[in-house]
């Protein structure tokens, strides 16, 4: 390995030390298993290298926000570890027409916020697994508007059961995974935490198998872990500053 490869996984692992510690101590503070708390590595504007890197490190889950730019990594990741079985999630806004490309590549859309998207995605998986580009279920969160600006991605809360009848009925192609949500800017994340952990347990008196409720990121992991969240979304805290021109 050349040495500055070494640099970045050396820096790659302190980072990935730090944050284990923070969810063990988030945890502690709530009274909860470490081991229902999966870190979902957010990869997007950062280099196939880096996400190889991570792979090295014993992580299976990788983050993308947009298709056009998980594809291609996707592909680089494949040809740098072609032995890795990384499970790759979309957490960013899915636009209809590109529900085909998420199909063949993701395990998981975690950004599940309307009907409609249901509707397509359920179309691109059959298609997708028809053609033999996937050979499993496409997980699907319903992703919650925690702020009332739906502009801004997310369901409202009170349609979201609806919504989630809605993933189950497109089973066995897609299945309902759970709930996910951003806290808004300017809002105490607990507080909107806090609702949202309310929203995901009432969704698991109808739908028992949506266990997941993905909440948190680099910047508010302990109120989302207090509120009961079982994946974290870091981008920042393990890979470092984006650029300014992503969200
Ligand atoms: C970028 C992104 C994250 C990671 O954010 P950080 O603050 O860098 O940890 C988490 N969730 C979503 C939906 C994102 O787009």
């Amino acid at each position: 390995m050349i040495g500055l490869e070494q640099n970045r996984r050396d820096e790659l692992a302190a980072a990935l030390a730090g944050l284990r510690d923070r969810i063990t101590t988030a945890c502690a503070t709530a009274g909860r298993d470490p081991a229902q708390v999966r870190l979902l590595p957010v990869t997007k504007t950062f280099p196939a290298r880096d996400v190889a890197l991570l792979v090295d490190l014993g992580l299976v889950d990788a983050a993308e926000a947009r298709d056009g730019e998980a594809v291609a990594k996707v592909a680089e990741v494949t040809a740098l570890r072609p032995a890795a079985a990384l499970r790759w999630h979309m957490v960013g806004r899915v636009q209809r027409n590109k529900c085909p490309s998420v199909a063949r590549w993701a395990a998981q859309v975690q950004s599940v916020d309307s009907a409609r998207l249901v509707e397509a995605l359920h179309r691109a998986a059959r298609s997708a697994t028809e053609a033999g580009q996937r050979q499993d279920t496409l997980g699907i969160l319903v992703q919650a508007s925690l702020d009332g600006d739906p502009a801004r991605g997310g369901c409202p809360l009170a349609e979201l059961e609806a919504l989630a009848d809605r993933v189950a009925a497109a089973s066995p192609q897609l299945r309902l995974d759970g709930v996910m949500g951003v806290a808004p800017l300017g809002i105490d994340p607990g507080a909107a935490f806090a609702k949202l952990g309310v929203a995901a347990q009432r969704l698991r008196r109808s739908h028992p198998g949506a266990v997941e409720l993905s909440a948190g990121m680099s910047g508010d992991l302990e109120q989302a872990v207090a509120h009961g969240s079982t994946c974290v979304r870091v981008g920042t805290a393990l890979l470092g500053d984006r650029p300014l021109t992503s969200r």
